[in-house]
């Protein structure tokens, strides 16, 4: 194979000479046919972020609640994250898992000192974490001595990652189309379903697995309750509760992790997005008891824990672990549900509900308007940024520490988007 000559500009396979070229105008090239396109992307590029702000490539300012769906969790380039990031930067990189790291060691104490954990395990992504949690349920099963447990109980509406296991997992069936069997040992019920709970546990069922808020399948929160329920019935059982906080986890919900509303004490419990901050880094935090199996040599990440992403993931819990901090999330949460109520109320035609819990918020939208046009609609006339989800809901997600003024803000280029889009909607 020959490459093309290098040009003034990096060529684009899909422009110029090449077969199946739509356009070749030097100065708006279109997205380059080299990323694969999983994603329907928006047409936008960004530059630059600082706080809730996105500065595109033409210049043009972008009001930020969508967050990289619940990942800067501080908003862009926070002086804190920034200084970690460089200081760490010039020091060390990455040196693997053969060696102790610092970093690393840090992090696990910190965590352990702050939720209900004792173990930590250090992964780059919430399907790695999700995955890690998993195997850790299978495995503290089967050297407990009950090898045939190793089922997992899941829920409708779930989303836990895109690995081959966690796909099965969540058992989105538009996810696992066209890529072989899936991997075996899920089984899944309606999300609060307590009933249907009951009966699916059997003598094989090793753990239940759940989002205290599911994000993806449409910011639904579970009821305390509910959760303190799916607690008592693993007890009753002998299996792990295995929660999956990747999205609701790290102070979204006003909670460093969500479950802390129930006052439950969860087994294993995932985290990712929010914790890097934007650097890529997942944790399985675990008791010792759940975490009795992974022992030396039965899991690994290379990457998992190394000393920049941890650097960052101090940074951040530092900030959030700061006094007052979940305090005033409670606080603008409070406030933006309070301003998506008033949305509600304004566009009746179009919203049916609110939902969610902390800065893990949802528009669910009537059937006459997708939320997939609300998002780019806001995107395209109003310069805001919000995230789609299933069962038609639009997510907005501002940074845990957005300023009272920009939700305001945020809230009245809403109501325009809702008020043209209920007029096109008729
Ligand atoms: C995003 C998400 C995941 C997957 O995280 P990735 O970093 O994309 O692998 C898993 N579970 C939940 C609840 C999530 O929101």
């Amino acid at each position: 194979m020959s490459k093309a000559a290098p040009a003034s500009r990096p060529q684009r396979k899909n422009e110029g000479t090449k077969k199946g070229a739509t356009s070749s105008q030097p100065t708006a090239p279109g997205p380059s046919a080299a990323v694969m396109p999983t994603y329907a992307r928006q047409d936008l590029v960004f530059e630059r972020g600082e706080g809730s702000w996105l500065v595109s490539t033409t210049g043009e300012r972008y009001l930020d609640f969508a967050s990289g769906v619940a990942v800067n969790a501080l908003g862009h380039a926070h002086p804190r994250l920034v200084a970690a990031l460089s200081a760490q930067a010039a020091k060390l990189w990455h040196t693997s898992n053969l060696y102790r790291v610092a970093g690393q060691e840090a992090l696990a104490e910190r965590l352990v000192e702050s939720t209900f954990a004792d173990r930590v395990f250090f992964c780059n992504s919430g399907a790695e974490a999700c995955e890690g949690a998993i195997k850790a349920a299978r495995r503290y099963q089967f050297v407990s001595g009950r090898p045939e447990r190793w089922r997992i109980v899941t829920f409708k509406g779930a989303f836990h990652g895109r690995t081959l296991a966690t796909l099965a997992a969540g058992g989105n069936e538009k996810y696992l189309e066209g890529f072989g069997p899936p991997v075996a040992g899920f089984d899944q019920i309606a999300y609060g379903d307590h009933a249907a709970l009951e009966a699916v546990i059997g003598s094989e069922t090793a753990a239940i697995l759940i989002e205290p808020v599911q994000g993806e399948g449409g910011v639904r929160a579970l009821p305390d309750p509910c959760l303190r329920g799916i607690r008592e019935l693993c007890d009753r059982h002998g299996l792990l509760l295995v929660l999956d906080e990747v999205q609701c986890g790290m102070g979204r919900t006003g909670k460093l992790l969500a479950h802390e509303w129930a006052g439950v004490a969860p087994d294993i419990v995932a985290v990712a997005k929010g914790i890097g901050g934007g650097f890529p880094l997942g944790a399985v935090l675990a008791t010792a008891e759940a975490a009795k199996g992974m022992t030396a040599g039965t899991h690994g990440s290379t990457f998992g824990g190394n000393p920049l992403a941890t650097a960052v993931g101090s940074a951040v819990l530092d900030a959030i672990l700061e006094p007052g901090f979940l305090d005033r999330v409670l606080v603008k949460s409070s406030q933006l549900r309070q301003g998506l109520e008033g949305l509600k109320d304004r566009h009746p035609g179009v919203v049916e509900e609110v939902r969610g819990r902390g800065l893990l918020t949802g528009l669910k939208l009537r059937a006459s308007l997708a939320a997939a046009d609300v998002v780019r609609a806001a995107s395209q006339s109003e310069h805001l940024l919000l995230v789609g989800a299933g069962d038609n809901v639009v997510r907005v997600l501002p940074p845990l520490n957005v300023e009272d003024g920009e939700i305001s803000d945020a809230l009245a280029r809403l109501s325009r988007v809702l008020a043209s889009a209920a007029k096109s909607a008729g």
